[in-house]
């Protein structure tokens, strides 16, 4: 962590919630820390100086946390944000909800004051986020023409993120997650051209040059044995289009792999587009033998009318629900009726992101049937993800169990 030495901005009116902030970061070897004593102040630094880490507090004077952060997106290379607060969970993820749809990547959302294990897990997440994805690519989006460029000269790659049972942690099926390696050790985020792509029309010819690599990989899986599903995004966008169906369908077949194992992800904001079309392209696609994931579910405001509508075999529920779900009574209650209407209506429920042990330990008291997230495995390449199945996943089994009896 240290050889990052993160700039850090800790932004708070209080002097001894600030003070306290600043003590726990350099408890954490963290010593590259301003501080700012109001969202003005703060402003003025964030442009004036580049800082990778900022620290939110949302009550603030003059110019609230909640401005603060809608100003902050406006940066041309914005801080990665932690957000604190006293105020009610519910509307620490709402503010959080706000800030990610803002562009913004929040670390952590936290109810004041902040632990210890809170900022270290931030920093790993921030760690995580710079030495992978984001190392040395500063955040932004890429012109149109550069991704056209990438889809033309097959740049754009997959990588796969194992999608467990809860019970025995038993590998169900792997997502598959574009990556853009610019530069060696070098990756665009697929935030940065997903986006480019949907509104530039691209995202059509990016899905299917992705998609069709996915199913040849799948193949290779299935000659060695393996015979685990493949999760596959497909962007809401691409749900007007009536011949979507026959186009995927086509090229599945084409490659000799059964619908039945594969699953389309598709955001639950899919549904504030154009429904009707959207739902007959879903409706046909599970004709087909598809299964059908409902992505991100409580990021968004898709309601339970909605989600009634699809048919869709899967409920993603989204990380912003999942987080610290053992310490937050509200996402409690909030999960716990997810759960109970995705099993009235018969769907399979994933938890995504789970980060830690406890998150884990949580959700399996719960009726839930898959998990993903980082405790278990990040997206890796595809040799790494063959290695990782039959060297990696039976230690971290074990060691997974062996925590859960202590
Ligand atoms: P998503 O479909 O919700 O994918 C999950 C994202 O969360 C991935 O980010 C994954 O790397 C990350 N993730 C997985 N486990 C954890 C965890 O434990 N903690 C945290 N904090 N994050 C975790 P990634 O790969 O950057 O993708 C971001 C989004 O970009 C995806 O969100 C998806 O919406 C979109 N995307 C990625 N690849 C494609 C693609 O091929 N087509 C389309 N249409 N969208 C894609
Ligand atoms: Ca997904
Ligand atoms: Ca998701």
């Amino acid at each position: 962590m240290n050889n990052l030495n993160p700039h850090i901005l800790v932004v708070d009116d209080s002097n001894v919630q600030r003070d306290y902030t600043i003590s726990l970061c350099k408890n954490c070897n963290l010593f590259n820390i301003n501080s700012a004593v109001n969202g003005v102040d703060a402003l003025h630094k964030l442009k004036t100086d580049h800082f990778d880490l900022a620290f939110i507090d949302l009550e603030m004077p003059e110019m609230d946390g909640v401005e603060l952060l809608r100003q902050i997106a406006k940066l041309e290379t914005p801080p990665h944000i932690i957000i604190l607060s006293s105020l009610d969970s519910s509307l620490i993820i709402s503010l959080k909800t706000m800030a990610q749809v803002d562009g913004l990547s929040v670390l952590g959302s936290f109810k004041k004051p902040i632990t210890i294990e809170s900022i270290k897990h931030s920093l790993e997440l921030f760690k995580t986020k710079k030495q992978g994805l984001n190392k040395q690519w500063n955040s932004k989006k890429v012109p149109f023409e550069q991704i056209q460029l990438a889809i033309h000269e097959n740049k754009i790659e997959l990588h796969y993120q194992p999608k467990l049972s809860i019970k025995g942690l038993i590998l169900n099926s792997v997502e598959a997650l574009a990556r853009w390696e610019i530069t060696p050790g070098v990756f665009i985020p697929p935030s940065d051209f997903i986006l480019v792509a949907e509104e530039s029309g691209l995202i059509h010819q990016l899905t299917m040059n992705l998609y069709t690599k996915s199913l040849i990989q799948k193949k290779l899986w299935e000659k060695k044995g393996a015979l685990f599903s493949l999760a596959v995004n497909i962007s809401p966008f691409m749900l007007s289009d009536p011949l979507l169906p026959d186009q995927l369908i086509e090229i599945t077949k084409k490659h000799h792999i059964q619908p039945n194992s594969i699953i389309f992800e598709i955001t639950e904001n899919a549904l504030s587009q154009d429904q009707s079309t959207a739902i007959a392209s879903l409706a046909k696609l599970r004709m087909l033998g598809f299964g059908i994931s409902i992505d991100d579910f409580g990021a968004g405001f898709a309601n339970i009318q909605q989600l009634s509508r699809i048919p869709a075999t899967e409920l993603k529920i989204d990380r912003c629900l999942i987080e610290n779900i053992h310490t937050d009574p509200h996402r409690q209650s909030i999960l716990q009726s997810a759960v109970k209407l995705a099993k009235d209506l018969k769907l399979k429920i994933v938890a995504e992101g789970v980060e830690i042990h406890e998150e884990f330990i949580f959700l399996t008291d719960l009726n839930i049937d898959l998990v993903q997230g980082y405790y278990f495995a990040k997206p890796m390449d595809s040799n790494k993800l063959s290695q990782w199945i039959t060297q990696d996943l039976a230690p971290l089994r074990n060691k997974i169990i062996q925590t859960s009896k202590k």
